[in-house]
């Protein structure tokens, strides 16, 4: 990619941010590696929060070592408050090692509290230019081995301009999401640019929507949690769609990117609570790799995704993204339903 964003955003940003996510990814692998995850979600979080610390810190270190994001704001889901309690030294212990991995030598030695002043710099505040990070998202999809992803967005004026989502679990063919890969794959992509998919260390190849034309089925993927998104109104609206299959269920963003490279033709997000407002680093990075690879964003209500209200998505419900004329028939078909309700 040599294209010049019209806002100045230039290529050498872009791989910053996916090198800043390649380093995450290779904290939350040997944080997996190293790790029981069986039966941890009740009693013991720390497989987790050490993933989440370790790549929001990996992220950090590596933007601030970079001159083209060295000085943008950082809106992180993380920060280290909880980590700098005295009871948790060993959580400490095993975040500065994962950190320390994923960096590698060709960066220098890096002290505990560098990690947790890299972790701390991502409380900043939303602005009109900022970076907005989650640094493992699909906690439930980390702890089952399956789907995760390390999801970095670049906001600017209210907009997202670029977006990195790496899926360290990913593989690059479809069908198998409940295994976790080997090799996984990193989707990015600069407002106007297009989209792009880079599995393992393969060139990164540009990835577009499935073509959809009246009377082919229609392919959907949902959360596998059903407190993140209702299924059963997500099966109803489909059906009255006429589509035939059961959705495709996986965490993370890695929705969008299995929507872009034309893996599904729509991803439903439909509110569960009422006020529940999604938030920023869920959604930002996501929804541009899926946009530039011709995927229709609206909220459940038609609205476009507004990215300037601060931390959350307060001006908008629930999300579809995908073919623009299937996304048109499920804002129909949702406003009838919640008409009748
Ligand atoms: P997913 O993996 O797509 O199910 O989404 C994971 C994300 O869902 C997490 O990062 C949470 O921030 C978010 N989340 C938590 N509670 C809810 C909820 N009630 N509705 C929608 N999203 C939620
Ligand atoms: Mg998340």
């Amino acid at each position: 990619m040599t294209q010049q964003h019209a806002d100045g955003f230039s290529s050498p940003m872009l791989e910053a941010l996916q090198n800043a996510v390649r380093g995450a990814a290779r904290a939350t692998k040997f944080v997996h590696a190293s790790t029981a995850l069986s039966g941890l979600e009740k009693n013991d979080r720390s497989p987790v929060t050490v993933a989440d610390w370790a790549s929001q810190a990996v992220v950090a270190l590596l933007l601030a070592r970079d001159a083209s994001t060295a000085n943008i704001p950082l809106v992180g889901e993380e920060d280290a408050t909880e980590l700098r309690a005295p009871s948790h030294a060993m959580l400490r212990e095993r975040v500065l090692e994962a950190v320390t991995h994923a960096i590698g030598n060709g960066f220098g030695v890096v002290t505990l509290e560098q990690c947790l002043d890299a972790i701390d710099s991502g409380r900043a505040q939303p602005s009109k230019r900022f970076l907005t990070l989650d640094p493992v998202d699909g906690t439930k999809g980390f702890l089952r081995r399956e789907q995760y992803a390390i999801s970095l967005g670049l906001i600017e004026d209210g907009r997202v301009t670029a977006g990195v989502v790496g899926c360290p679990n990913l593989a690059r063919g479809e069908g198998n999401y409940d295994t976790a890969d080997a090799v996984g794959c990193q989707a990015f992509a600069a407002l106007g640019c297009g989209a792009f998919l880079q599995c393992g260390d393969d060139v990164a190849q540009p990835i577009r929507m499935r073509e959809w034309s009246e009377g082919m089925d229609i392919r959907a993927c949902e959360s596998v949690e059903s407190g993140h998104s209702k299924q059963d109104l997500s099966a109803a609206l489909l059906a009255q769609l006429g589509a035939v299959g059961a959705p495709a269920r996986l965490d993370s963003q890695a929705k969008y990117v299995v929507v872009a490279r034309g893996g599904a033709d729509v991803y439903l997000r439909l509110p569960t609570i009422k006020d529940y407002r999604e938030c920023i680093w869920d959604h930002a990075a996501g929804t541009l790799i899926a946009s530039e690879a011709g995927a229709l964003i609206t909220d459940v209500d038609g609205r476009v995704l507004d990215f300037s209200q601060g931390r959350k998505l307060s001006a908008n419900r629930g999300i579809f993204a995908g073919n623009p004329r299937i996304v048109a028939r499920l804002i129909d078909a949702f406003a009838r339903v919640n008409h009748n309700a």
